[in-house]
Formats: C-alpha cells, sequence, structure tokens
C-alpha cells in the first residue's frame, strides 16, 4: 500500500461484521471503562481507556504504517512523547548527546526537568559535524537525539551516518520528524530507533489538536513505553486520536501544496534586496541542499530569513503581515510567523542562542497552503515599508 493509501485507510478498516455499523470513520470511542461478561476476559483486550482505547489503537496503527513502522504510540503532546521516551529508556547518570539546536522546549526539558532533577546528562553538539559527534560519545551515552531540519535554523544532519556510528555502540538514536513529517522523511527507514512527532503540528495540520507520537521497530523498546504510558498517563485523548486520524488523510496532499508555496516564497525572499539571509532546504545555497535532496523526498514547508533591518523594525514587518497570523506552532494550513529569539526559542539564554547562530532578528515562517500569490504580495507590502 502506497502512502496516500495508508493515510486514509489503514486503521480505519470499516467493520462489516455482525454488531459493527459499517462507519466508514473511526468512532470516538470517549468511554472511560469497558464493560465485560466474565470477570477475567476483558471484552475485546480492552480494561481501561489509559490503558487501551479503540480510537487511538486505530491512531497508533495509522502512525505505524506512514513511518514504516511495526509500532506506534500517542501521547498527550509532543513533550510528553519526549518526556515517555526517556522515562522508559534512561536512568540517572546516563548520557543524551543531542543535536545544539533544538526546539526550545526540548531544551528546556532536557536541561531543567531531566539534568537538574533527575540526573541525566546532556551535550549539545552541531550533529552536522560527524568527526565531532564520534569525538563526544562518552561510556555512558545512551541515546542520541537529532532534530532534522532543526527548528529554527533548519540545519539538516546526516541520519544515516550517525545511526551507523551509535549502532556499532548500542546507542539509540532518536529523530524528531515534526519538520517534515513522514510524507518527506522516514527516519526509522535511515537507520534511526525511533522516530518522534509533535502531532500538534503537520500531522493534525489544523492547529486544533495538541498531540505526540512515537514510532519504532523495536519489541522490547515498544514494550517499556507503553508500559510507561500506561504508569505516567500521558495518553492522546480518544477526540485527540481522531482529529489525528482525519487530519492525516490529507497529509499527502498538504505537504506538497506547503512545499511548493514555501520554494516559491524562499525564491522570492533570495531575491529581494531588504533580505540578508534566506534558509529554506530548497534552495541551492542552503548548506545541506544535497543531503537533504538524498535524504529527504521533499523540502518541507519551513523558512527562516534574517531582514536587514534592526529587531524593532523587524518587529514592525511581522507585525505588518495581513495573512500569517503571529503565532507559536507551525504545520497548519494558515501560514504562521514568528520571531524565535521572542517567542518559541526565548526559553534558551541569548548566549546559547548566539553559539548555534540563533540572531534576535530571525523570522520563521510556517508557510501555509493559502494562494501563494497572495502570500507573496503580503511579504512585499510588508517588506517595502521596512
Ligand atoms: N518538537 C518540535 C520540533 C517542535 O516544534 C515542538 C513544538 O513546537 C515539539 C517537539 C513539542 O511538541 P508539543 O508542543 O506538541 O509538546
Amino acid at each position: 500500500m502506497k502512502f496516500e493509501t495508508k493515510a486514509i485507510h489503514l486503521g480505519e478498516e470499516p467493520n462489516l461484521e455482525a454488531g459493527g455499523y459499517g462507519d466508514a470513520v473511526m468512532a470516538i470511542h470517549l468511554t472511560t471503562t469497558f464493560a465485560r461478561k466474565q470477570v477475567d476476559v476483558p471484552t475485546q483486550g480492552y480494561e481501561y481507556s489509559r490503558s487501551g482505547n479503540p480510537t487511538r489503537d486505530a491512531l497508533e496503527k495509522r502512525l505505524a504504517g506512514l513511518e514504516n513502522a511495526k509500532f506506534a504510540l500517542a501521547f498527550a503532546s509532543g513533550l510528553a512523547a519526549e518526556t515517555n521516551l526517556i522515562l522508559s529508556l534512561l536512568k540517572p547518570g546516563d548520557h543524551v548527546l543531542a543535536f545544539d539546536d533544538l526546539y526550545g522546549g526540548t531544551r528546556r526539558l532536557f536541561n531543567r526537568v531531566f539534568r537538574e532533577r533527575f540526573g541525566i546528562q546532556f551535550s549539545y553538539v552541531d550533529a552536522r559535524n560527524i568527526e565531532m559527534m564520534k569525538l563526544s560519545i562518552k561510556k555512558e551515552t545512551k541515546l542520541i537525539w537529532l532534530e532534522t531540519p532543526t527548528n529554527p535554523l533548519l540545519k539538516i544532519c546526516d541520519i544515516q551516518a550517525i545511526a551507523e556510528i551509535a549502532s556499532e555502540k548500542q546507542i539509540i538514536v532518536v529523530v524528531d520528524n515534526t519538520f517534515l513529517s513522514p510524507y518527506f522523511q522516514k527516519p526509522l527507514d535511515l537507520g534511526a530507533d525511533i522516530s518522534l512527532h509533535s502531532t500538534t503540528k503537520y500531522m493534525n495540520g489544523h492547529s486544533d489538536s495538541v498531540g505526540g507520537c512515537l514510532m519504532l521497530n523495536n519489541q522490547t523498546f515498544y514494550e517499556k513505553l507503553k508500559f510507561t504510558q500506561n504508569a505516567v498517563g500521558a495518553i492522546l485523548s480518544p477526540f485527540d486520536s481522531y482529529m489525528i486520524l482525519r487530519g492525516t488523510k490529507t497529509l499527502a496532499i498538504r505537504m506538497k501544496q506547503h512545499e511548493a508555496n514555501a520554494l516559491k516564497i524562499s525564491q522570492f525572499l533570495e531575491k529581494h534586496s531588504k533580505i540578508t539571509k534566506v534558509i529554506y532546504p530548497g534552495l541551492e545555497s542552503h548548506p545541506e541542499h544535497h543531503l537533504a535532496t538524498r535524504q529527504m523526498s521533499g523540502f518541507g514547508g519551513m523558512i527562516s530569513f534574517e531582514l536587514n533591518a534592526p529587531l524593532n523594525e523587524t518587529k514592525q514587518f511581522v507585525e505588518r503581515l495581513k495573512y500569517p497570523l503571529i503565532a507559536e506552532s507551525l504545520g497548519g494550513v494558515e501560514s504562521l510567523v514568528e520571531i524565535p529569539a521572542l517567542m518559541t526559542h526565548a526559553s534558551i539564554p541569548k548566549e546559547e542562542r548566539a553559539k548555534i547562530g540563533l540572531s534576535d532578528n530571525l523570522v520563521r515562517l510556517s508557510v501555509g497552503i493559502e494562494n501563494v500569490e497572495d502570500l507573496i504580495e503580503d511579504l512585499e507590502q510588508a517588506l517595502d515599508k521596512v
């Protein structure tokens, strides 16, 4: 079955047997608990919705299929998925080697919760530098944490090369695949052990559900993750599970349009005299453009850029835009714009941001699927006044 077909049918096969109604879409099983006939026989294996729920199970089946994985688990948010992963696979004293440009909330979780409170070690390295990655592995290193492309600088690292180094040393490789969605990148096919998403973004695609997921092939890891999920309770609700089932049906066509729009906008920005820098993996000027072409099947819908103007003028430019909403998050059908240093990445200290090249006036644009001519016209009028 090809991607688009899986995204519509997997997990949502109608029940045409006696007792089924033939629903074309999955029912939202709001029930918290499941009645049974016999005391020791749960009905179709279901006991209590924290441990298992048919709507969530349907979604997990779909999610696994989209990344060619055996297993998937759905969580209450992307950060809940990350927390569950660390709680399941690490213990105090273990070391995580992470890409130095990560979503701000992921770094906050690592540093302020797991390092300060639970004694897990983290070091941050530019994962584009394979030699540096090798040198940074310690005997306590249990996990390599990658985000590619990164948020917000869209740096791209070589998943396959890093997975090869990691497997020699039995280190688990996690890839946050939120920025591309499984439509454009499948980390497990490239040798990663676990793929992670904030389903809040492209998977849902309509800015109306917060969630997260993990996809993987290793049964032992899956059992540990599933145990922790039930023990900790960080599950995705039945309603949100339905929302992601619905969202994934249009993932392929949405991603194609996000990419087509982003490519045109990045080319427009690159030629504009008031723009000093445009970062988009689809541009030949992107430092990892060739790796992106090999590793990803598309370049996604995220663009970061800098204006030839100080921060206050950059803020005014953003505030003059008519269509993109000034908002955190990304991956919705509507364009969203933000200044990471003041919004999504404000929790990272300024010196840390400077070290990785995140300037105060960098603008991040999550390109929506509006008409691209309207979006370009809007950017043009806002830039004219800079
Ligand atoms: N990973 C990436 C790349 C993100 O951009 C985000 C949120 O912005 C997360 C993880 C966290 O996801 P959530 O907000 O669903 O907890």
